[in-house]
């Protein structure tokens, strides 16, 4: 027997449901505000994401599934968003388009990582970017935005870390610092902190051991060392969240797994997630356009996990698909019968109702039970090629017809007569 792949599941009519929801709030929350679609390939060369997302990150690192194409390039699927899309921004020349512009997106993106509840190696992201717009309400904006979201799926127990980091300048100056205290204290560090310290020593702030978490309590914090003018830019993103009644927390040692990020740097979660809390996330990035060979350009974007949204988020009482009609044939040896009947349920369409054919070859008797099943409002019963029996099923009133009659009588209501 085949089985999904490791880290892999079937999206089922069932679940694809609540997803169509997600969309139409992301088309609702995000269109509203000048957002619009945008999809890039599932897979991109691997270079981009080396020099996007960051050499010494984890998805760099150890996440990536990279292959060759067949002539010697190497591809990555596309564990993120943001790079592609600012691949895609220089690539079309958007710079000459009004600014900021504006994207969202929804689709599956690829790592290789230990599946578990909430992690998978093929999940679904929504995000959204703001190119070309530096400005503070930019930033909280799409904060704002983010939360409208998880307030519409209903997700429960969210908290908004959020921090700034400030330019790579003062970082580079930070991580001096920072490297200099982890080497003090480096028999205090996990293993696996202390391999890498000289490499991503931010990352400490992450760990879960309890002797490397009692360095870091004391350790140096980057929002203290923040240039005047991002520590001004970050006060006034806190003032219009403020403002906007989103609460969050200050959090100094808030690390994303993603190099390219620049001043403002958030982060939900939710408590109703076991380990995988995190829900979505964002920052700035604004010198990753350059670093892609465009020019110099600010952006602000998030992505948030699917999977992760749909299980905070409240199970929403799903309609069934409503059946105006189900067009079953008495006898189908009956060839030309079988024909009125199938035009019968194309023409049904046509005119707009919801109308399904008996496809199975049930006997009357359990087409009837079927229709019961379906929820259907009508069952339209072929006799030959020219009459039919109507039968409404919430009252059980039936009454022959000519076949070409069988429409009209259902878009006049439910009186059959
Ligand atoms: P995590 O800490 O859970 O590994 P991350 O920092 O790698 O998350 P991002 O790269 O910021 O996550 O991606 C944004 C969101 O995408 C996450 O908050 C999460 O909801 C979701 N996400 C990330 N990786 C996965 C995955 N492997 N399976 C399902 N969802 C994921
Ligand atoms: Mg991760």
């Amino acid at each position: 027997m085949f089985q999904a792949p490791k880290g892999t599941y079937d999206v089922l009519p069932r679940d694809a449901e609540r997803r169509g929801i997600l969309k139409s709030h992301v088309q609702r929350i995000f269109g509203g505000a000048g957002y619009r679609r945008i999809e890039t390939p599932a897979f991109e060369s691997t270079e981009l994401f080396a020099r996007g997302v960051g050499a010494s990150t984890d998805i760099v690192q150890k996440e990536m599934y990279s292959f060759d194409d067949g002539g010697g390039r190497s591809m990555t699927l596309r564990p993120e968003g943001t790079a592609p899309i600012c691949r895609a921004y220089i690539e079309h020349g958007m710079h000459k388009l009004p600014l900021p512009v504006k994207f969202w997106y929804l689709g599956s993106f690829f790592r290789a990582e230990q599946p578990q509840k909430g992690r998978y190696r093929q999940f679904w992201q929504v995000g959204a970017e703001a190119i070309g717009a530096a400005a503070p309400e930019t930033d909280a904006e799409i904060i704002v935005l983010l939360a409208e979201l998880l307030d519409a799926m209903g997700v429960k127990g969210t908290r908004l870390r959020l921090a700034s980091l400030g330019t790579p300048e003062t970082r580079v100056e930070y991580r001096d610092e920072l490297t200099g205290y982890l080497h003090a204290h480096e028999s205090e560090l996990s293993d696996e902190v202390r391999a890498r310290i000289d490499l991503n020593p931010m990352r400490a702030f992450d760990s879960s051991d309890r002797g490397t978490q009692a360095v870091m309590a004391n350790a140096p914090k980057l929002l203290d060392r923040l240039a005047p003018d991002d520590a001004e830019h970050f006060d006034q993103v806190k003032r219009l969240l403020d403002v906007a009644g989103i609460r969050y927390e200050l959090d100094p040692a808030l690390v994303r797994g993603l190099d390219y990020y620049t001043r403002t740097l958030f982060e939900f979660s939710s408590d109703a997630l076991g380990a995988q809390s995190g829900v979505g996330g964002g920052g700035r990035y604004d010198r990753l356009i350059e670093q892609l060979g465009g020019q110099p350009t600010p952006g602000i974007g998030f992505a948030a996990g699917i999977e992760r949204i749909l299980l905070a988020g409240a199970e929403q009482p799903i309609a069934p698909d409503p059946v105006d009609l189900l067009v079953v044939v008495a006898d189908r040896e009956d060839r030309t019968a079988a024909v009125a009947g199938f035009e019968l349920a194309r023409e049904a369409r046509q005119a707009g109702l919801a109308a399904q054919l008996e496809l199975t070859g049930r006997s009357l008797k359990s087409a009837l039970k079927h229709a019961d099943r379906i929820n259907a409002r009508y069952v339209a019963i072929v006799n030959d090629q020219k009459s039919a029996t109507l039968k409404e099923m919430d009252s059980g009133e039936q009454h022959d017809l000519k076949a070409t009659g069988v429409i009209a009588t259902i878009l006049r209501g439910s009186r059959l007569a």
